[in-house]
């Protein structure tokens, strides 16, 4: 059966649940194996893991400046094992990084690039999400080894055993002229918080909300259901809200399990990065707001009423 990489998304060794997510879609292409970028010692930490969402081979592509680059050390083991093992494709999470380093890849093989994937099928074909969720279009890579971002939340993760033998893959060293260099990492605000593309339930905030004092209405109700806080670019262009939690078009898309929308329209630009949610709830007080076209459950109301009585009987359970 042919090999299918995927790069793991992980911190420190502790891998992000989009991992799992793209080793149970692999699988439907043939054997996954899972490609581990990072410190010495990173891909024994997460080997185990790795193994039980049946990952075959772990293969550990590991130096002390493999954490210190952008993008670039990913993209070389990336191309170094696709190159050693003639995979039928590789998967790459659809975030920001993994859009870049999937981008780059693609290049760097000359292959076909198929973004933000919703689905794998067995013959290689994705299905994609676009024009905001409106059409559902299926494309299939035409050369090379097929380079797959897949969004997160779109498939389920599922568990399977897998042999997860490690393998290691010796990395170039990078080029400081060449490479873009973290210099520092600085906590975000809500890092308590789930991450935003790896959270099971979002709330999010819009303009309605009305100013970033008020934004704490949006904050408690996450906190009381355990989810991400995510905005709408109205709500981070008035300044309510910081822009890496912005969610659309032209942030992040995200999938969840649940996803609240607290005084959001529902604009095109927005819908197309949450519209796969797999629960939609809108409280909006215009019952015109096109938000309500794709809710599964809306409230007409003022969110000051109603977003407040719903944590207060989420906190009671
Ligand atoms: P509004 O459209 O102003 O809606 C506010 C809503 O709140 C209204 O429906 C109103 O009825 C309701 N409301 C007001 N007060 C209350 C209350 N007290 N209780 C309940 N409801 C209330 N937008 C994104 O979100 N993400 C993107 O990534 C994005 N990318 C874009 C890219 C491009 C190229 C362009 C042109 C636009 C993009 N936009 C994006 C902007 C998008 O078109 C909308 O302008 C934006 O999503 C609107 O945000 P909103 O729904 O918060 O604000």
């Amino acid at each position: 059966m042919a090999e299918v990489l995927v790069l793991v998304d992980h911190v420190d060794g502790e891998v992000k649940k989009v991992t799992y997510e793209l080793l149970t879609a692999a699988r439907a292409l043939g054997e996954p194996s899972a490609v581990v970028v990072g410190a010495p010692g990173t891909a024994g930490k997460a080997r185990e893991s790795l193994a039980s969402y049946g990952a075959a081979k772990v293969y550990a592509a590991e130096s002390e400046d493999a954490t210190g680059y952008l993008v670039t050390p990913k993209v070389d083991a990336l191309a170094a094992v696709a190159d050693q093992a003639s995979p039928a494709a590789v998967l790459v999470p659809a975030t920001s990084e993994g859009k870049e380093v999937s981008g780059r890849l693609a290049a760097r093989l000359g292959s076909g690039w198929l973004v933000d994937a919703v689905g794998v099928g067995a013959d290689g074909t994705v299905e994609q999400s676009v024009f905001g969720g409106a059409f559902s279009v299926k494309a299939k890579a035409a050369k090379g080894v097929a380079v797959i971002s897949v969004r997160p939340g779109a498939v389920e993760a599922e568990q399977a055993e897998g042999a997860g033998a490690e393998e290691s893959v010796s990395l170039p060293a990078a080029d400081p002229a060449k490479a873009a260099r973290i210099t520092g990492v600085e906590p975000v605000v809500g890092g308590d918080r789930p991450e935003l593309t790896e959270a099971s339930i979002v709330v999010s905030g819009g303009r309605g909300v009305g100013s970033a004092e008020k934004f704490e209405v949006v904050e408690k109700l996450a906190d009381a259901l355990g989810a991400a806080v995510g905005a709408s670019r109205a709500a981070v262009d008035s300044g309510y809200y910081p822009a890496q939690f912005q969610v659309g078009q032209t942030g992040k898309t995200v999938s969840p399990q649940l996803y609240v929308a607290l005084g959001i329209s529902g604009a095109i630009q927005h819908r197309a990065g949450m519209q796969t949610s797999k629960t939609i709830v809108a409280v909006n007080k215009d019952p015109e707001a096109p938000i309500f076209e794709i809710a599964d459950f809306g409230v007409v109301g003022d969110l000051f009423n109603v977003a407040p009585q719903l944590t207060e009987e989420v906190a009671k359970r």
